[in-house]
């Protein structure tokens, strides 16, 4: 079959922009080239944000900033509300964009746009809800509260694998807290940023003036714009998303400046398959969460403990999983897994299942297959049967390699599961009260998600998202991540006509 010429899918992407609201003079003859992994083709090149545009638009969000704090919170949610409303009217469009700049397949770019549509229904209900305590005080006639303010500009860097969801996560909480945001998208994937600033523009106009100019700004480029960011007092929270290598660079420069940073880096996420799993739900889960988004979420499942008793059982499942998925192209019916996103991510994918083929391992899959050309890179899945849990193992390759171990006792396998530098996700596998409890207990899993009987990828918006150790330990989306957007202040109001000190003490003047 011969490739599909490169201008279809620039075509179908353009008039997808156009629809999108997104102005041609913004992917037309710039320095950054957007492509395909579907075909490698060229969509368009996007024009660079300057450093001198990036400063301004920072200022531009400082400015936003100090006029949107004072609209009432409930306002501010009903902008993201407008927001969600547009979402939900370009779903299948800005899906569709999703699916044609990333390689995930359809129905995963829509789920990608439902995650935005949740979080701004639950960032609008939030706005009503940003509540501080009272608390008892030991002075008479007095009492002591916790207000939530707004924050300042938040900054925003995302990685490409979930190029507009993380955005919203971020972007949705942030603004009903009353903070401006400032957004940096992988270069990888700068015309579904695009497309979501389109949108956005969209409900701020039909909100009216309340939204002031500015208040959410893109930064279309490399590193370097991130960088920017990063380094500027004006902005005290960044929120970032992508490596472990990318929050080693940002994290020490958040805290030189005494900055709040949310980090959200790679993590290297474990299934325990016990001996009273129930296999079907368990080896459909492991399918699921190993081979899609072709391995490329930072919850896809990286390595599979396995007891004893019923390994033969389970992989003789597995492995007919893996050989009967359909790889190709993501915008076809029936396929599953879709294209990795560059040559760089097919080099690591080699070069780690060559280090566990040196160690011994014995792999299944883990090849090229020929979709589109050569510009494309679809691999089939690999299953990595290893004995020991190497240095290899523990590096998190994004890629849909899965390393399966065998293990004897619940403590080995929670030991084996936590001893990597990485804590995101993990889940295990059992009908027994006792096994699923101590995994969710104090010495079980030591990551941010903890899971039983599904598997660790496919975090809903309404829970904390994030993980500890290298992971970062940022938690963003729902729960009470919404704090890390506000400042507290304690406030202590004197209502009598005494001035008694804290902890009793005296100063008679
Ligand atoms: P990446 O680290 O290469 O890039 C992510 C973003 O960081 C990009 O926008 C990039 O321009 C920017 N960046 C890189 N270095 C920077 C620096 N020094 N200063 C400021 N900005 C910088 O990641 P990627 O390849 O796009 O994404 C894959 C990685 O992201 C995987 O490790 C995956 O696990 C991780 N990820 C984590 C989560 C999570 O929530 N924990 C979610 C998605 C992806």
């Amino acid at each position: 079959m011969s490739p599909e010429p490169s201008e279809v899918i620039a075509n179908e992407a353009k008039a997808l922009l156009d629809r999108l609201g997104v102005v041609p003079s913004a992917f037309a003859d710039g320095g950054l080239p957007a492509r395909s992994p579907i075909t490698g083709a060229l969509l368009a090149s996007l024009r660079e944000t300057s450093t001198d545009e990036a400063n301004a638009a920072i200022g531009q969000a400082r400015a936003a900033f100090l006029e949107w704090r004072n609209v009432p919170a409930p306002r501010r949610g009903e902008l993201v509300r407008l927001l969600g409303e547009e979402l939900r009217s370009a779903k299948v469009d800005l899906a569709r964009m999703v699916t044609l700049e990333t390689g995930k397949i359809v129905s995963e770019g829509l789920g990608e746009v439902q995650e935005m549509i949740d979080i701004c229904e639950y960032a609008m209900g939030l706005s009503r809800q940003l509540s501080g305590l009272t608390l008892t005080t030991e002075r008479r006639r007095h009492r002591m509260m916790e207000t939530w303010h707004p924050l300042g500009p938040v900054g925003v860097i995302s990685a490409f694998n979930f190029p507009v969801a993380v955005w919203s996560w971020n972007a949705a909480i942030a603004l009903v807290c009353g903070d401006s945001v400032i957004w940096k998208p992988s270069e990888k994937t700068p015309l579904t940023a695009l497309a979501v600033q389109a949108l956005f523009e969209r409900a701020a106009a039909r909100f009216g003036a309340d939204a002031p100019a500015g208040l959410c700004a893109l930064l279309i480029g490399g590193r370097e714009l991130g960088e920017i960011l990063v380094s500027d007092p004006r902005v005290p929270l960044v929120s970032a998303t992508g490596s472990t290598a990318m929050g080693r660079a940002v994290g020490p420069r958040l805290a030189a400046r005494f900055a709040r940073g949310i980090l959200e880096l790679g993590g290297n996420n474990a299934a325990i398959i016990a001996p009273s799993a129930d296999l079907d739900l368990a080896y459909r889960a492991i399918a699921f969460a190993a081979m899609g988004t072709a391995g490329q979420r930072c919850t896809s499942l990286r390595r599979l403990f396995v007891h004893t008793d019923i390994y033969d059982a389970l992989m003789t499942r597995v492995k007919s999983a893996y050989t009967s998925v359909v790889v190709g192209d993501p915008r076809r019916d029936g396929v599953l897994v879709g294209p990795l996103i560059d040559a760089a991510a097919f080099g690591a994918m080699q070069a780690a299942l060559d280090a566990a083929r040196a160690s011994g391992a014995a792999i299944t899959g883990g090849e090229r297959i020929s979709v589109a050309g050569d510009d494309a890179y679809y691999v089939r899945p690999a299953l990595v049967e290893i004995d020991v849990q190497t240095e290899g193992v523990r590096r998190e390759t994004f890629a849909p390699i899965l390393y399966v171990m065998r293990y004897s006792t619940l403590d080995e396998a929670i030991h084996l599961q936590n001893d990597v530098p990485q804590g995101l996700s993990s889940s295990i596998f059992t009908l027994n009260m006792r096994e699923a409890e101590t995994f969710l207990s104090a010495e079980g899993s030591d990551c941010g998600v903890a899971n039983v009987n599904i598997g660790p990828s496919g975090a809903e918006i309404g829970g904390a998202f994030g993980g500890e150790k290298e992971t970062g330990g940022g938690r963003e989306a729902g729960s009470d991540s919404w704090k890390a957007y506000m400042r507290r202040a304690t406030n202590t109001l004197n209502y009598g006509t005494d001035l008694p000190l804290a902890q009793g003490v005296e100063f008679d003047v």
